[in-house]
C-alpha cells in the first residue's frame, strides 16, 4: 500500500508503539551513554537525529544525515566529495553561499568553478570533467528550473557525481534521488521545520559509502546538530503537508492578484500554468511550494510595500507559518533592487490577498 504525504509526514520516522511509552519522538539531550550498546558518544550518535534521519530519509528515499544548518550540510559535501584540482558546477543563481563558501573557504583546492544559470539548456560541454555537479531547482530567489533527469545523465555520463539543493521544493514536493540525482541536500530550516524556530539541515542519498563518508565528516567536524533542534524539526515535520497544501494554496491566490497589477513585474510560481518554468516543473515535481518571486519599481517601493502590508514580516528566510518578504539585493544576490521573495504562510488566502492589494494601493 503506496501511504499519502500526510500519512507519512505524521508516522514518519515514530517510536515503536509500546505500552506506557511516549506516542510521539522525544528529545534525547545526553553527551554519554553507557557503553556496549549502538551509542557511544553525543557528537558521534544520538537517537533524536536517528528519528529525524529515518523520517526524512524515508521521505526523500535514500539514506539521511542531518546537519546543524543547510550550510553545514552543503559544505560537507563539498568537503567529503572534492579533492585539489578538481572541477566543480555551482548554480549561479542559486543561494549565495554556496558560492561564496567554494571561492573564500576553498581557495586552497584550487579548483575550477563553473557557475551556471539554472534555466539555461544544459549541454554535455557544462559538465565535462567535473567531480561534482551541483543544481538547485527551483533555484533561490528567482524559482527557474531545470530537468533533473537530463542534468544527471550528462553528470553521470562526464563521471560526476550529480547533486540538488531540496531546499525551496522539501521532500515532499520533489524526490531527486528517484529523478536520477546522487545526492539530494536542503535546509531544513525552512519549510521542513517550518516554524521559524530552527537552524537545520540534510543530506540524502542512496550511497551507503557516501552516507558513511558524511556522517564520518560530521563526527570530526564536529559543529552537530543540538538533539532539542533536532526534535523540534521532527515535530514540525508531521505538519509539513497540512502547511504547504496552504501555503500552496496561498501562493497560486497571491500569483493571480499580482499577475496583471500594474506596480508587479516579472511574476515567478512554477505552480501556475503562466510560468515559463510550469511545463518542465510539473513533469519532475509532486507538488508546488508557498514561495512567489516578483519586482517591483525600485528598492524604495519594494520596502514602503512590505511594511505597509500588516500580515508580511520582513525576514530573510522562507516557509515558516507566517507570511515574509525578502528583498534579495540586499544581501548581494545577482538581482534587480526591486526584486522580492515572497514566502506565503499559512495565513487565510482572501486575507493575505485582501492585504496586499491595500499595501499595493494605499
Ligand atoms: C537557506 C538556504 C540554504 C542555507 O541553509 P541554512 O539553514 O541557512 O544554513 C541553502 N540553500 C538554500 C536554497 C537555502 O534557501
Amino acid at each position: 500500500m503506496t501511504l499519502g504525504d500526510g500519512t507519512r509526514c505524521v508516522h514518519a520516522g515514530l517510536p515503536p508503539a509500546e505500552p506506557g511509552a511516549p506516542v510521539g519522538p522525544q528529545p534525547v539531550l545526553a553527551s554519554q551513554f553507557h557503553l556496549g550498546g549502538a551509542r557511544t558518544y553525543g557528537r558521534a550518535e544520538n537517537p533524536t537525529w536517528d528519528a529525524l534521519e529515518t523520517a526524512i530519509g524515508d521521505l526523500d528515499g535514500g539514506t539521511c544525515v542531518v546537519f546543524a544548518s543547510g550550510m553545514a550540510a552543503t559544505t560537507s559535501l563539498l568537503r567529503t566529495v572534492l579533492r585539489a584540482g578538481d572541477t566543480v558546477v555551482l548554480p549561479s543563481d542559486g543561494y549565495y553561499l554556496t558560492r561564496t563558501y567554494v571561492r573564500d573557504n576553498l581557495a586552497a583546492l584550487g579548483l575550477t568553478v563553473r557557475e551556471l544559470p539554472t534555466g539555461m539548456v544544459w549541454t554535455e560541454d557544462m559538465v565535462e570533467g567535473a567531480r561534482l555537479v551541483i543544481v538547485e531547482t527551483p533555484s533561490n530567489p528567482r524559482l527557474d528550473v531545470c530537468d533533473i533527469a537530463a542534468v544527471a545523465d550528462l553528470a553521470h555520463a562526464a563521471g560526476a557525481l550529480m547533486a540538488v539543493d531540496n531546499t525551496t521544493a522539501t521532500p515532499l514536493g520533489q524526490r531527486p534521488l528517484s529523478l536520477g540525482a546522487d545526492v539530494v541536500f536542503a535546509s531544513d530550516t525552512k519549510a521542513l521545520s517550518g516554524h521559524s524556530d530552527v537552524v537545520l539541515g540534510h543530506i540524502s542519498t542512496a550511497d551507503p559509502d557516501l552516507a558513511a563518508r558524511l556522517r564520518s565528516e560530521r563526527t570530526g567536524s564536529g559543529g552537530v546538530p543540538g538533539p532539542f533542534e533536532v526534535w523540534l524539526a521532527h515535530r514540525g515535520l508531521g505538519t509539513l503537508d497540512l502547511r504547504l497544501a496552504r501555503q500552496a494554496e496561498n501562493a497560486a491566490a497571491v500569483y493571480e492578484a499580482l499577475r496583471e497589477h500594474p506596480r508587479i513585474r516579472g511574476i515567478r510560481w512554477p505552480g501556475s500554468t503562466h510560468d515559463p518554468a510550469h511545463e518542465i516543473a510539473s513533469r519532475q515535481m509532486r507538488r508546488f511550494g508557498g514561495v512567489v518571486t516578483f519586482e517591483m519599481e525600485s528598492a524604495e517601493a519594494a520596502d514602503a510595500f512590505v511594511s505597509a502590508a500588516t500580515l508580511v514580516s520582513a525576514a530573510t528566510s522562507f516557509g515558516g507559518l507566517h507570511s515574509t518578504a525578502d528583498r534579495r539585493a540586499r544581501w548581494g544576490d545577482p538581482v534587480p533592487d526591486g526584486l522580492l521573495r515572497f514566502s506565503c504562510g499559512c495565513e487565510d488566502p482572501t486575507d493575505l490577498v485582501a492585504d496586499l492589494l491595500t499595501a499595493l494601493d494605499p
